[in-house]
């Protein structure tokens, strides 16, 4: 029988100074940040990665999903604007949930976090396809450093729902140093990557070693991020107008938050800033400058510092050590936290990129280094194995005394991979002929809890047992491929088996299924976006207006509306605009 034994023997760590890419697709591969509160398609061109624009002509698309009672589905920006009007048709913050069993009602019907995903992941396809000119099928995808394989396989579910080849995943940290261009650099660097996004606050510190880019450490906070900064600029307003936030209507909290946001954003480059919010039928207004709004801010600012901390001390690392500070997400805008990170890091954080764009251009750079692009050189990206891959073996626990079925764990979860590790197995019986390696991945002592990736079996001269030995070698990589290779130390003989990490995915036949479930959903014709865009945005604005601004409203409302059943281009494109113009008044 090729039962093998273990001893106490690991061998260091070597990394392949490799990286396994498949042949050239003929459709062009785009790079995807799937945000918890935006996301964004790139792809790559001649002059580097591109941003490209949704519909709306916006670079950002909400990651919010609607679905009305009769089966519409409405995705960003529209869907967005249905969030204080139908409260109960809206989802958001889904990627929060990703990986879980978390169900989502809207309107009646129930999702699941990848379920919606797929449908921002499918507008984005769109408008990919109609700006390109072709269909695109495959997509990179970045996810958050510290999801686990849970998670990414639902991520990469969410694509094939959406149509989607996702064979490559990229975290986000990574990405962002990608589209630096960081790993162009000779020598080996250090740096930081700040992320912090809508509702989300990720550190993670980077190597770049020859050649490869690894992930050294991962902190964060994932109830942390811009809004929590709307919120300070919130209640700031209620103290000062001395109102209650449980005094309000569900649609003026709504209203209110919008003007906090927008208070927010204009706090930048102010000294000051008067937010007004309309209340039972009177405007109130309210001055704040940016001394008080950092003061308010102060809390949070210094829940920034623990993950900081956290992630460095994890590396082994002091600050000193960091080269380069990278911001990323659309909240390190905001002065009070620039300001906050200069003292903090002592030097001015390189930000030559738009904060809440680099990941995608990362996931683009990631995409065209895929299809082997000549313009852009390969480097090895490296990430974590989100499980454990490891051997059946028999263990002596006493002299003479041996357990079989235990598992012995090869590369260990949350190794960086690419990553190769060779365990020494030695044989347990006299005269044994043959060694048996089965392959195995889970975190369980007991190798029949594990899953069963596939065997090898290798022959050994006779002899005493715990004489002959075999060295088990495991290379994992960020494709997910498996290549086991067994030894005979004595006589050098050796076999090798490549394993494709595909399993727990939902089968062919399973996609198609649900696919055709979703299908009953009607996603509007990609044209009367903008319209209905418009008309949400009026519909809101006349329930708050009154009075002649309300009359107005009504007036150019109406006279849109007739445009559109008309179906007279020109005609509709007048009104709309004149709409517009109306509308962007209201709002100041
Ligand atoms: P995510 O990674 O979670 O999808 P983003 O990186 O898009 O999120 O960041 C969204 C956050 O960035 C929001 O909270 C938004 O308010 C904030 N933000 C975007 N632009 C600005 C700005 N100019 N000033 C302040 N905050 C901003
Ligand atoms: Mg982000």
């Amino acid at each position: 029988m090729g039962l093998s034994g273990r001893r106490r023997t690991k061998n260091g760590v070597c990394r392949p100074e490799r990286s396994i890419t498949e042949g050239h697709g003929y459709y062009m591969i785009v790079g995807i940040d799937l945000g918890t509160t935006n996301s964004l398609v790139a792809y790559y061109t001649e002059d580097g990665p591109k941003i490209i624009p949704n519909r709306l002509g916006k670079n950002l698309t909400p990651s919010v999903v609607s679905v009305d009672g009769e089966g519409n589905v409405y995705i960003g920006e529209t869907a967005k604007e249905r969030m204080s009007l139908y409260p109960d048709s809206v989802a958001h913050t889904f990627k929060r949930s990703m990986g879980t069993e978390r169900e989502y009602v809207l309107s009646g019907r129930h999702f699941k976090p990848e379920e919606l995903s797929s449908m921002v992941l499918r507008s984005l396809k769109e408008d990919a396809e109609i700006f390109l000119g072709e269909p695109v099928t495959e997509a990179v995808i970045s996810v958050p450093a510290y999801f686990d394989d849970k998670r990414r396989k639902a991520t990469k579910r969410a694509g094939e729902l959406a149509g989607l080849k996702v064979e490559r995943m990229i975290s986000e940290p990574t990405a962002a140093a990608v589209a630096y261009g960081l790993y162009d650099k000779t020598l080996d660097t250090r740096f930081l990557v700040f992320d912090l996004g809508g509702g989300t606050f990720d550190v993670s510190i980077l190597e770049l070693y020859h050649n490869i880019l690894e992930v050294r450490a991962v902190a964060g906070d994932n109830y942390l991020g811009g809004e929590d900064f709307t919120q300070v600029m919130q209640k700031l307003f209620l103290q000062k107008a001395k109102l209650q936030i449980s005094s309000l209507s569900e649609k003026e909290q709504v209203r209110l938050y919008r003007q906090a946001e927008k208070a927010k954003r204009a706090v930048n480059d102010a000294d000051r800033v008067t937010m007004s919010f309309l209340y039972k039928e009177s405007t109130i207004e309210q001055q704040i400058t940016y001394r008080e709004y950092e003061e308010a801010c102060e809390e949070l600012l210094m829940k920034i510092r623990e993950p900081v901390k956290k992630s460095l001390a994890d590396a082994k690392l002091r600050l000193s050590d960091i080269d380069e500070v990278l911001l990323i997400g659309g909240a390190t805008r905001l002065s009070v936290v620039r300001d906050f990170l200069i003292r903090l890091f002592r030097k001015f954080p390189d930000t030559k990129l738009n904060p809440d764009e680099t990941v995608a251009l990362g996931a683009a750079v990631q995409a065209a280094m895929k299809e082997r692009r000549e313009e852009v050189k390969e480097v090895i990206l490296t990430d974590v194995c989100s499980f454990t891959l490891g051997t059946e073996v028999v263990v002596e626990y006493e002299e003479g005394r041996f357990e079989d079925g235990r598992f012995c764990p090869i590369i260990e979860r949350n190794t960086v991979i690419p990553a190769s590790h060779t365990e020494r197995l030695y044989t347990v019986r006299d005269n044994q002929e043959k060694m048996r390696v089965r392959v195995l991945q889970g975190e369980s002592r007991f190798a029949r809890n594990n899953l069963f990736l596939g065997e090898l079996n290798i022959e050994v001269p006779k002899g005493p047992k715990g004489q002959e030995a075999i060295d088990v070698t495991y290379t994992y990589d960020i494709n997910s491929l498996l290549e086991v290779e067994v030894k005979a130390v004595s006589t050098g003989e050796s076999r090798k088996m490549i394993i494709k990490g595909e399993e727990n995915q939902m089968s062919d036949e399973e996609i198609k299924k649900r696919m055709e479930e979703l299908a009953y959903l009607k996603v509007q014709p990609r044209d009367y976006e903008e319209n209905k865009l418009v008309l949400l945005r009026a519909e809101r604005l006349y329930e708050e207006a009154l009075g002649d601004r309300r009359k107005k409203l009504d007036y150019y409302i109406t006279a849109f509306e007739s445009a559109l059943k008309r179906g007279d281009h020109d005609d509709i494109m007048d009104t709309r605009n004149a709409l517009n113009d109306i509308m962007e008044a209201e709002e100041d």
